[in-house]
């Protein structure tokens, strides 16, 4: 994906994958800013752990979720960035669901509802944090708060009336990913929903499935994947991403 968008942009430029053990990360991003890599993607299980090196200056989402996905080298400074949460949003506004003041139900509160939550709770949509660990939910919500946005946290139990009220429900969990079930029964679904599912394999969840067969808009994870992955590529080469070329590599792999 990232490789296509390089050579769609005319840019001189590779991408490749470098596998780091938890006690080499620090002189992993050290050795990559010494070699003069412009850029780095970070993932699960690092993405805490680089946040909180004392040479990486964390930026907006990335400083309020504790959670870097992306690093820029440049100028002499290590910049730390968390697209995810944009990546999402940026896949629901292609959707065209409202997001300023619109209601939202995200369910899970691990790592990917923490990027989600935080970016949308910032862009001033009435957040719903619902999970099956219903503290940790209003951990979040509470994190969340301490920023000055507005969220409430709860468990499961009051899914189906806070989906009923809702414009949006993204589903944050990783039900749904290995075997065909929903984290959100298809009776409480309608048609005034936008239902994202972050989980991109299947491309077409059984939420989403069902989702579209209550008549509601629907926006794969695949598309979260995209986005993140774009807003990374403008950060490094202050170029917009080539999307569509993007998109259609990224399905091909899937
Ligand atoms: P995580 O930190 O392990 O969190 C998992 C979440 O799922 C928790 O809220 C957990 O609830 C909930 N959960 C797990 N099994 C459940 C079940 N049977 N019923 C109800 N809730 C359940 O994982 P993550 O990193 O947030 O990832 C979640 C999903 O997002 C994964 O499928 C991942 O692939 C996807 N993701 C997609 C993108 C993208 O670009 N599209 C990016 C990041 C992640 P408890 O707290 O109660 O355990």
């Amino acid at each position: 994906m990232q490789v296509a968008a390089f050579q769609e942009r005319g840019l001189d430029a590779d991408y490749s994958r470098f596998h780091v053990d938890a006690d080499d990360v620090e002189s992993a991003v050290d050795g990559a800013e010494v070699l003069g890599i412009e850029g780095l993607n970070v993932t699960i299980p690092h993405k805490r752990s680089v946040a909180e090196l004392d040479t990486v200056e964390t930026r907006e989402l990335a400083e309020m979720t504790d959670a870097v996905n992306t690093l820029d080298f440049r100028d002499g400074k290590i910049l730390g960035f968390n697209t995810d949460g944009a990546g999402a949003r940026r896949a629901l506004e292609r959707a065209g669901a409202e997001i300023e003041d619109g209601r939202v139900v995200v369910v899970g509160a691990g790592g990917a509802s923490r990027g989600i939550s935080f970016e949308l709770a910032r862009n001033g949509v009435d957040l719903k944090i619902l999970n099956r660990t219903a503290s940790k939910a209003r951990e979040l919500a509470s994190d969340i708060r301490g920023y000055g946005f507005e969220a409430d946290g709860a468990g499961l139990d009051v899914l189906s009336d806070a989906v009923d009220e809702a414009d949006v429900l993204v589903n944050a969990t990783s039900v749904g990913m290995k075997e065909d079930e929903t984290p959100v029964p298809g009776k409480h679904l309608h048609s005034d929903l936008v239902v994202f599912d972050a989980v991109y394999t299947p491309l077409e969840t059984r939420l989403l499935r069902e989702a579209r067969e209550a008549g509601a808009e629907t926006v794969e994870g695949a598309w979260m994947l995209v986005l993140q992955g774009a807003e990374a590529f403008e950060i490094w080469t202050d170029l917009e991403a080539p999307i569509e070329t993007m998109n259609r590599v990224l399905r091909e792999k899937l």
